[in-house]
């Protein structure tokens, strides 16, 4: 399961800059990459059942429903917005693992984390242990602060896609001296960003690029579209395409440094 592979890239459109995928979408059939890392150290106490929360297509209910299932704890995902049947891959697929899906309309959700908001759950579904959206916390962080310890190749800096930040400021806190992280924004107007990833991590070297969110969140214009075919045909790579096409077209469209290692966050889904 871990380390998951290093991979290299050869491919004269880089010039001479290097280029090694870690291919964190093996780490597991079931628990997709990321995800799965900043799980690690968020699992309950023996016989306790998760709550955690996320929107209909959400890769971390996907992996927590996975995780209890492979693990043996229940799990209760609170999914944004209204009810749609038949339920699409990503909300099926969690269901067959054995979760219990409740929904939230978008004001009430906004404010999931508030005390009122948990309380009422709590007195819906009884006592839980609860992870917040993303698997972004502190526990999250410290689980991808172990990425950078795997790469056992000479690099300047470590890539990854960012949605919360959680996983760039893990991949911060366990860099290497020297080197360099850099996070690709997939939201548009993501400059909350910075300040996030600041608030875990007391690291220094890493930035995040504004520039690849290609018109938002799961936006993938023709151009990119384009790239993320053409990459799968020339590496037999299939690229995700929410997050890792995003930070690929970027890393290929302005290298951030000579050796560049690419985390390749998940596979696509379904
Ligand atoms: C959730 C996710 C990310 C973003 O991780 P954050 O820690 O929220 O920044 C990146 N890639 C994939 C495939 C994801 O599912």
């Amino acid at each position: 399961m871990l380390p998951s592979p290093l991979q290299e890239i050869w491919d004269e459109r880089l010039g001479g800059v290097r280029l090694w995928l870690k291919r964190d979408d093996l780490i597991d059939p079931e628990l997709p990459g990321n995800k799965w890392r900043k799980l690690a150290y968020n699992l309950p106490a023996a016989g306790r059942t998760v709550l955690t929360f996320g929107g209909a297509y959400s890769n971390h209910i996907r992996a927590v429903a996975a995780a209890g299932r492979r693990f043996g704890f229940g799990t209760i995902g609170v999914i944004r917005g209204e009810e749609r049947l038949p339920l699409n891959p990503s909300l099926a697929f969690a269901v067959a693992r054995g979760m219990r899906l409740t929904y939230l309309d978008r004001t009430t959700y906004r404010r999931k984390h508030e005390p009122d908001v948990t309380a009422a759950l709590r007195e819906r579904f009884g006592d839980f242990h609860l992870i917040p959206e993303g698997g972004a916390n502190a526990a999250g962080v410290r689980g991808c602060a172990e990425l950078p310890a795997e790469i056992d190749v000479d690099h300047d800096v470590v890539c990854c896609p960012c949605g919360t930040g959680a996983t760039l400021a893990g991949i911060a806190t366990g860099l290497a001296p020297g080197r360099r992280a850099v996070g690709y924004a997939v939201l548009k107007g993501a400059s909350f960003l910075d300040e996030e990833v600041r608030r875990w991590t007391d690291a220094r070297d890493w930035r995040v690029e504004l520039d690849f969110h290609f018109g938002g969140f799961a936006r993938t214009p023709p151009e990119l579209a384009a790239f993320a075919d053409d990459f799968t045909e020339r590496h037999g790579v299939e690229l995700e395409r929410v997050y890792v096409a995003k930070m690929l077209y970027g890393i290929y469209a302005r290298p951030p440094g000579k050796r560049v290692v690419a985390v390749i966050t998940d596979r696509p889904f379904p």
